[in-house]
């Protein structure tokens, strides 16, 4: 059996508690030690460059964020921060 152990991002403690889940399924953490909270596995880009590389794409042909979101399932929010980015 394989314990991972999970450390804070910010202090590097490993007395971390579960607290619940993000919306996107990940499970958080609060740290004890900082009492800030954190992900199990931070990911900046919770989308593979193919899949944000489609997604743009749809965006160009019908540029409705809207749709977008009901196509791929994908937050309003992310897709703009990715328009932003370019
Ligand atoms: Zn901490």
């Amino acid at each position: 059996m394989v314990t991972i152990t999970v450390h804070c991002p910010h202090c590097q403690s490993d007395a971390l508690v579960r607290n619940g889940h993000a919306p996107n399924g990940k499970q958080l953490y609060r740290c004890r030690a900082c009492g800030r909270q954190s992900r199990k596995d931070p990911t900046p880009h919770a989308y593979p460059p193919a899949r944000r590389k489609e997604i743009l794409h749809a965006y160009q042909e019908r540029s409705s964020l809207r749709g977008l979101t009901r196509t791929f399932g994908v937050s309003r929010t992310t897709v703009s921060s990715w328009i932003k980015k370019k």
